[in-house]
């Protein structure tokens, strides 16, 4: 019945769009990444540009001298928290400018775009208006889509099997060890829940930090956003009781959170904003994962396989049907392709695109258009040469944030360094063969500290490839 429900109700809402969007129609692009993989940058980027008519040569309706102009307009929905634009904003101009907040929960935010049509009839129906509303959400959230489909039982099996692995010893020890003095059948305890919750929640954040990029469900443990501490979270895997479950349990009491964390906090995420979106862009900090070797890499894959799992359309299993949606393109952006020299651009993108087409054949997915591009929302160094041994080689010159280290040296934020970044193989097929790790000098640099100003004395931002991705998420509905 709650399927049903479901459906009748993502029909309702799409309709109310399409009513509302008689005279104005509305793109919903969603943006999306794990932690730390720029989305906040992309997001503010992206407006910045579009609003003050930044340098965008490959975004066909400015390019073309077709776009008007855009505006901030009120969000439709009162509900959902404003992407923070003025306030990202000002931290990057401030003084000294500093990167501001990422993502930890949702968030929106509408442009109301002004554009003359390319069509032969737009002549006589004047300039035409597009509402781009932006949905910004963390990409750990999307891994829980398969829960939808698992009862406490089978998740947990699952779960306690992958804790189990020889590998996650180191991650998962404590973890275990609170389940082992503990006996699931006894009676339901919040001290013994806490604890469980507690200590399975460190195990996920430790294999996150250490070198692995994937995470593993429930998301909103990484990443609860306004959920922090609430009893929705307080759960964890347990094995099954031999016998019936007994009313009163722990293993009873367990059992209803993780059903209530479903039905509250994934099956309402799933339904009323990812069902309901038109693009998608998922950022990707693949040069972490290639700075940190061959295993990141393979658990990049494995997470935009799990990712291209969440976008297959008429989902296989029918549990989840209703929660998927028919987005027709999704563009793959390889982010702060500013910590490599340009003439290293196209070979990010040729690795991004190898690892989403691994990713595509393994989530078995069909159905929308992907692309894969690399881009810096800001970009943060700028180029040059150094001359070594009689040899010319290109550099980057930024500066690297307070406490970066590089060959011994530990940088205070203030001086700016040239530095040769490290070549990206010219094969991608190399990397996946033998499985070498990439050199690279990888720093994070400060935001640019001196930002021009425009004839209307709005703030540039310098930017990589932000126009194509942009031509290539919305151009065509500007056509
Ligand atoms: P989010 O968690 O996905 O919202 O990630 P953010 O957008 O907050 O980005 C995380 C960090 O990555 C920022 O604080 C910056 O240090 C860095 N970053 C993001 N985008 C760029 C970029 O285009 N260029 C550079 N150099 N750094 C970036």
């Amino acid at each position: 019945p709650t399927t049903i429900t479901d459906e009748l109700g993502i029909a309702l809402a799409n309709l109310a769009d399409s009513a509302t969007g008689v005279l104005t129609p509305t793109l919903r692009l969603g943006v999306t990444g794990l932690s730390r993989a720029g989305k906040t940058i992309f997001i503010t980027a992206l407006v910045h540009n579009l609003l003050t008519q930044g340098r965008l040569p490959g975004f066909a309706p400015l390019a073309d001298g077709r776009f008007i102009g855009a505006r901030l307009a009120e969000y439709p929905d009162a509900t959902i928290p404003r992407f923070a634009y003025e306030q990202h904003l000002a931290s990057l101009s401030a003084n000294p400018p500093v990167w501001p907040e990422g993502t930890r929960r949702i968030s929106q935010l509408r442009l109301v775009l002004k554009y003359q049509s390319a069509k032969w009839w737009a002549g006589m129906t004047g300039p035409a208006t597009l509402n781009l509303d932006i949905v910004d959400y963390p990409g750990e959230w999307l891994l829980d889509l398969p829960l939808l489909g698992l009862g406490f039982a089978e998740w947990s099996a699952e779960a306690l099997a992958r804790a189990r692995l020889p590998g996650h010893s180191r991650e998962a020890g404590d973890f275990l060890a609170a389940l082992d003095s503990i006996d699931v059948s006894r009676d339901a305890s919040d001290m013994a829940a806490e604890q469980l919750a507690a200590t399975f929640t460190t195990y996920l954040r430790r294999s996150r930090e250490h070198g692995a990029l994937s995470t593993l469900p429930p998301g909103r443990f990484l990443l609860p956003g306004d959920l922090e501490g609430s009893p929705a979270l307080t759960f964890a895997p347990l094995p099954r009781p031999p016998g019936a479950v007994r009313n009163g349990s722990l293993y009873a009491m367990l059992e209803h959170r993780y059903e209530a964390y479903k039905a509250q906090v994934i099956r309402p995420f799933f339904r009323d904003h990812f069902a309901r979106l038109d693009r998608q862009v998922v950022l990707v900090d693949t040069l972490r994962a290639l700075n940190t070797g061959p295993e990141a890499v393979n658990d990049l894959e494995t997470a935009l396989t799990a990712v291209l799992s969440c976008f297959r359309q008429g989902e296989t299993n029918p549990l989840l049907r209703p929660f998927t949606r028919n987005i027709d393109r999704i563009l793959f952006a390889a982010t702060k392709a500013d910590h490599v020299h340009h003439t290293s651009h196209d070979r990010l993108e040729a690795i991004l695109n190898r690892l989403v087409a691994n990713a595509r054949k393994r989530a078995s997915f069909a159905g929308a258009e992907t692309k894969s591009i690399a881009m810096a929302g800001i970009r943060a160094t700028s180029e040059g040469t150094i001359r070594e041994g009689g040899e010319t080689l290109p550099t980057l010159v930024g500066t690297p944030l307070a406490g970066e280290v590089l060959d011994g040296v530990t940088y205070d934020g203030r001086s700016e360094i040239a530095l040769f970044p490290g070549d990206l193989p010219e094969r991608p097929d190399s990397l996946f063969e033998d499985g070498q790790p990439v050199a690279l000098n990888f720093l994070r640099f400060t935001p640019p500290q001196k930002l021009e100003r425009n004839a209307a004395g709005d703030l540039v931002l310098p930017h990589i490839r932000l126009d194509r991705a942009l031509d290539y998420l919305i151009g065509d509905w500007m056509a």
